[in-house]
């Protein structure tokens, strides 16, 4: 069987799909129909423990979420993922937690709900891996949160994305990385209109050299 340099697979609205990327590879995730947000996962293909982190990738960058050939780190502070195209308007969020059973409950649901944390794993297993534990610290890409002007106050919205609008995120290491077409239908998160959560499609590009380095630490100034 010959592998298709691009290979492209729906993430079912509502559900999550995973890859696995060698280093130099890349995924792009296309907001298909424009108005879903998509959470995002990544981990050393060959230590689980190892995980993309926010907190350290916030520290590397100095900016509260990425733009443009931002590169992310993991929990070891090694570079994971580059955003090395951004077709959007570069609303990303690294802030907010992954939806999961118990934000639902907290929001009201009786019963269950599909949530980003589930499609997690759920993407995962049909991999035949199995993650270590949850990570409510998810990239939230096409996510629209903004801090107002008293500097700590966030603001949910929806997106700002246009249908076919995508990002694509080069590998650093050999990694898996998981997505959920986030099923969040409460919070109005979901782009202008209904606040339904729609497919998405993430391509793997095996052959593609951007000209983009990807970030190093940021370290302070001498003095
Ligand atoms: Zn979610």
């Amino acid at each position: 069987m010959t592998t298709s340099p691009h290979r492209s697979i729906e993430v079912p609205a509502g559900h999550g799909k995973a890859v696995r990327l060698s280093a130099g590879q890349a995924v792009r995730v296309v907001n298909t129909h424009g108005t879903q947000v998509v959470d995002c996962w990544a981990w050393n293909a060959y230590n689980l423990n190892e995980y993309m982190c926010m907190e350290t990738t916030r520290v590397w960058n100095q900016r509260l979420n990425p733009v443009m050939g931002d590169t992310f780190v993991t929990n070891e502070r090694h570079p994971v993922l580059t955003v090395v195209e951004d077709t959007t308007p570069g609303v990303h969020d690294t802030f907010m937690a992954a939806c999961d059973r118990k934000r639902y409950q907290l929001l009201g649901v009786r019963g269950y709900h599909r949530n980003c944390c589930d499609n997690m794993f759920e993407g995962m297993f049909e991999l035949g891996v199995t993650p270590p534990r949850p990570n409510l610290a998810s990239f939230n890409i096409f996510m629209n949160i903004r801090v107002q002007p008293d500097g700590i106050t966030l603001h949910t919205l929806p997106t700002v994305t246009q249908p076919g609008d995508y990002i694509t995120l080069r590998a650093e290491m050999d990694c898996f990385v998981a997505f959920s077409a986030c099923p969040q239908d409460i919070v109005k998160i979901q782009g202008q209109g209904d606040n339904t959560p729609k497919p998405v499609d993430i391509v793997v590009l095996s052959d593609e050299i951007w000209p983009i380095e990807g970030t190093r630490t940021w370290v302070p100034d001498a003095g």
